[in-house]
């Protein structure tokens, strides 16, 4: 089709080429006019704030904040807040499109958004990041609303950012508004099962994608990138359904034992020794770049975006990829994938149970009552399993890999309900 330019072939790609050439092939599959391509293509809203915060030795520092809302079609906003010296408003924009086909394909009724700021957290006080959420929730106070555009946690945030957010938030609006955040702690309307749900979601596709693949868990083994609120849980998570897991890694390298490592203790561990894996005696520390070519079945990238790439897709042994981290594989990685017949996962399915239990947190300050984490559970794995059948359906009506599929249903569903709609 004319209006959709072919993409530049470049060495480093970024998250919003890769995403936007995922959504061409599927544009293209689903034969959407030119009309209708740019109105899922534009953001709805992009925000851009520079925050001035005190820091802890008096100067004060403007950070430069962020807020795409990319589309509002099926519900208001939704997406996490991420906090990293990365940061930048490609990438924003790009995690903001991602949240609108990730909620379409596990049909929740929320749009798409995403926020951030350039900072870096591990060298911040607790004091020096709460001022500068707070600075950033006063400058988003018209963009924010439990039915205009609803935050959560993304990398660098957790529970307790949430928590100044919405306190901030229900001060300017002179009473407490639970349903403006998700992603909080429990005492202040977060929900069982949150912090586990997107493990929790990567696990269930996991063995849903095992099924197809005749691959038997307990036989199965896996690698594990990253090994924060993702990539932990969801390691945790696969071990207790028998798979064993050969190795994990974060910033200070890659966890490997032969044998399959105990995850419980290496988290028992994370935890004495300040978040982080360094000096682990139970595994064998590898180079960062080996873990990709570990000769493992499943590998569960869930730290970054754009890790597994043009340069080291061809190493890769594993039948299955299941992307915990939102874009962590570039647009030009895919086809070497595809060629080697592994079947991958993608984000949008992948990590969509982090969203999921958002949902539910949600609905729950709004019906003002607490649900059990057995109820939570079973409705995050239906919904999940679900998601996969139809994204694996769709695959195979159409001869494509799962990553097109869950693009076409995505943008088959917002497409269709603003048909429907109309111009919103
Ligand atoms: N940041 C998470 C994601 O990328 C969660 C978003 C949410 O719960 O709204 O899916």
């Amino acid at each position: 089709m004319g209006y959709i330019e072919p993409a530049p072939i470049k060495d480093k790609e970024n998250p919003l080429e890769s995403m936007m050439q995922r959504f061409d092939k599927a544009v293209e599959l689903l034969g959407i006019t030119e009309e209708m391509y740019n109105i899922l293509k534009v953001p709805r809203k992009q925000v851009i704030v520079g925050l001035p915060v005190t820091l802890d030795n008096g100067r004060i520092h403007t950070f430069e904040g962020y807020r795409v809302i990319h589309s509002t079609i099926l519900g208001p906003g939704k997406g996490g807040i991420r906090f990293d010296p990365d940061v930048n408003l490609d990438e924003v924009r790009a995690l903001a499109a991602w949240m609108t086909w990730k909620c379409a394909v596990v049909d929740i009724p929320y749009g798409g958004a995403k926020g951030g700021v350039a900072c870096d957290p591990r060298s911040m006080s607790a004091g020096e990041i709460e001022r500068l959420m707070r600075a950033y929730t006063t400058a988003m106070l018209d963009v924010f609303g439990p039915d205009q555009d609803i935050p959560a946690p993304d990398m660098g945030t957790g529970s307790r950012e949430m928590a100044w957010l919405m306190d901030e938030y229900s001060k300017a609006k002179g009473m407490t508004i639970q349903g403006v955040v998700t992603g909080k702690p429990l005492v202040l309307g977060g929900s069982l099962g949150r912090t586990e749900a997107t493990g929790r979601g990567v696990m269930v596709s996991a063995l849903a994608a095992m099924e197809k693949l005749r691959l038997n868990p307990y036989k199965a083994t896996a690698a594990v990138q990253g090994f924060g609120n993702v990539g932990s849980y969801a390691a945790a998570l696969l071990r207790e359904r028998g798979v064993k897991v050969l190795a994990v890694s974060d910033i200070t390298g890659v966890y490997y034992n032969e044998n399959g490592l105990d995850i419980e203790d290496a988290l028992a561990y994370r935890t004495r020794n300040n978040g982080i894996l360094e000096g682990y005696k139970e595994a064998e520390v590898l180079p960062a770049e080996e873990l990709f070519r570990l000769p493992v079945d499943v590998l569960v990238p869930a730290a970054k975006e754009d890790v597994i790439t043009r340069k080291n897709a061809a190493d890769i042994q594993a039948r299955l990829i299941v992307e915990g981290a939102n874009g962590p594989t570039s647009a030009l990685a895919d086809d070497i994938i595809n060629d080697k017949g592994i079947m991958v996962v993608p984000d949008i399915l992948a990590n969509a149970g982090g969203v999921t239990v958002s949902y539910f947190e949600w609905v729950q300050n709004r019906i003002g009552y607490k649900w059990t984490l057995e109820r939570i559970n079973r409705r995050t794995d239906r919904i999940m399993k679900d998601a996969f059948n139809h994204v694996y359906e769709t695959s195979q009506k159409y001869n494509v890999s799962l990553r097109i599929a869950a693009y076409v249903v995505a943008i088959d569903k917002v497409a269709s309900t603003y048909k429907y709609r109309g111009g919103y």
